[in-house]
């Protein structure tokens, strides 16, 4: 039997929580042992998100075959704990680059190309491939954007097309949108939705599902508006109220018979839904014994998004740890005209993130000498890896203008540097070390201990690299090295032994980290987050007991 299609559009505003929706729509028919992927159609002309400031649009995720997706596509991994690959993630700008191509070769023979059929044609290919080549039972397509955008057209002409393509029974639509609370009024109001279903019913789709996003419970008069108004049944609109934790959303759709319905309505038959694992980490979000703070040391701290799997992985290290895990985002620039210690002394764990260029730079090594000096835990992640390492060739081996070339060309200790391969690139896009590569661990290190095996394999999004010109020097000064890209010598992890946690990782393992998996790094770095707490707890006690 081929797959069957769930699509699930937007209204109203953009960023209403659609990638939840359907990660969640995901999980629960998981849940109910059905083989689920989930692709999300992005309609702006960029052909991936590799390109764009995180300003714009959040954090870049990468996938283990080294795709630049759009950060749900993280949501997505997360909830449905599947690793997803290049075709699940598609732009315009992918759309149209595939259809000129053609055009080129071409393959139209004559033909005028044009939206419909051309553009729309290749959107259901690729929708029909993705759902190919995962052998799903279903496959939920996110659109991105709001219903009403000039970019998002074609993609609803295709998936309305596919409707009679592929007939009654085999194509859900799932429509997301805001039902805003007036405050003045003291009222929700149902007429957005209203009208963001007329325009998608103006496009030929009838929604069979609402998931209205909402502050506040609805009351039963206001679903039944909005079920009158839509043309949807009232059991079919359901209410997503803002949740604690967006790991709530799949247990709050299910109590109002979501995946029940989505079966009905795919007439589908399936196995019962088992969803206890994941109540019970919900309720270890819930019920919290400990609670760190971590301070994340970055550049783009303003923008909620710009560190999404980093924040997600951390509170997935909190969950296998029973903590509740605060995070603390400082802006790296403010350490350089401010003493770190304001803005560190209070906090259980350091970590610096990815980032790229010279802002910020400095910061971040004030941070990483902190958390050295004082023994906080820290855990440096890309560039907080090579930080890391500048770090220690300045104020350990004395060499006092290390540097990363990123930052400083004429540096005359390049502790970290290009790449042979990546000088003279002038393309930008799709051309850094991305996705998975291997990594061998040494034995007896704090990453072997997390991880307890040897070979692992972890996802790259870099262009500079340690310099292994400075490797033996740095390790005869106390650096250790405890992973290695075995292929090509590459250095992927370096620690400090004499320090109680101290990692950096040159891949990103918060990509892999799911809630009810932690990453084994993310799980010790909280681990270890908890037990400089308790220390300090305790020397205060100790002290307060002493006076
Ligand atoms: N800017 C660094 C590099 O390109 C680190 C990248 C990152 O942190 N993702 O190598």
């Amino acid at each position: 039997m081929g797959s069957k299609f769930i699509f699930v559009t937007g209204g109203v505003v953009s960023s209403i929580g659609k990638g939840i929706t359907s990660a969640s729509l995901g999980r629960l028919l998981k849940s109910r042992d059905l083989k689920i992927t989930i692709q999300k159609f992005d309609p702006y002309i960029n052909v991936d998100a590799g390109t764009m400031n995180p300003y714009q649009h959040g954090e870049v995720f990468v996938t283990e075959d080294g795709a630049e997706t759009d950060l749900d596509l993280g949501h997505y991994e997360r909830f449905i704990d599947e690793n997803l690959h290049q075709d699940n993630n598609v732009t315009t700008g992918k759309i149209y680059g595939a259809v000129i191509a053609k055009e080129r070769k071409g393959e139209y023979l004559g033909d005028t190309v044009k939206v419909i059929p051309h553009v729309t044609n290749q959107i259901k290919e690729e929708i029909l491939k993705a759902a190919r080549d995962s052998q799903c039972d279903i496959a939920i397509v996110e659109v991105g954007g709001t219903v009403g955008d000039i970019e998002g057209q074609p993609f609803l002409e295709a998936i309305r097309q596919l409707k009679n393509d592929l007939g009654e029974g085999n194509v859900l639509y799932i429509h997301v949108t805001l039902v805003p609370h007036i405050g003045a009024a003291g009222e929700l109001k149902t007429k957005p939705t209203q009208h963001s279903v007329k325009e998608l019913r103006g496009m030929g789709i009838q929604p069979d599902i609402i998931v209205c996003r909402t502050e506040k419970k609805l009351t039963s008069d206001v679903l039944e508006k909005i079920a009158l108004y839509c043309d949807v049944e009232k059991e079919a609109i359901m209410q997503s109220v803002d949740a604690p934790s967006i790991y709530e959303v799949p247990l709050m759709l299910e109590k109002q018979h979501l995946s029940d319905l989505v079966m009905k309505k795919l007439r589908m038959i399936s196995s019962p839904l088992h969803l206890q694992d994941w109540e019970e980490m919900v309720s270890r979000i819930q019920h919290p014994e400990h609670r760190v703070t971590i301070a994340l040391v970055g550049k783009y701290v303003q923008l909620k998004d710009a560190y999404i799997s980093i924040s997600e992985a951390l509170t997935h290290g909190g969950i296998s740890n029973r903590a509740q895990v605060e995070i603390k985002k400082i802006d790296a620039e403010i350490l350089q005209s401010e003493t770190p210690d304001v803005h560190l002394r209070d906090v259980d764990g350091i970590l610096v993130p990815g980032g790229f260029g010279g802002r910020g730079l400095e910061g971040k090594i004030l941070a990483i000498q902190y958390a050295r000096e004082n023994r906080v835990p820290y855990f440096g992640i890309c560039y907080g890896m090579q930080c890391a390492t500048v770090e220690y060739a300045r104020n350990v081996a004395g060499w006092k203008k290390a540097n990363t070339t990123e930052a400083d060309l004429d540096t005359p200790y390049p502790v970290i540097s290009l790449l042979a391969e990546q000088h003279g690139l002038e393309s930008k896009g799709g051309t850094m070390r991305l996705g998975a590569y291997a990594c061998r661990l040494k034995k007896g290190s704090k990453a072997y201990d997390a991880y307890g095996e040897e070979l692992i394999y972890e996802r790259h999004r870099h262009r500079y690299e340690f310099n292994n010109i400075y490797l033996e020097e740095l390790m005869n000064k106390g650096l250790v090295v405890s992973g290695m890209n075995p292929e090509r010598n590459l250095v992927e992890i370096i620690e400090i032994a004499d320090h109680p946690w101290f990692v950096a990782t040159q891949f990103h393992p918060e990509f892999k980290s799911r809630p009810n998996r932690a990453h084994p790094l993310y799980r010790d770095f909280i681990k270890a987050a908890v037990e400089y707490r308790l220390r300090v707890q305790g020397k205060t006690k100790a002290v307060s007991a002493h006076q």
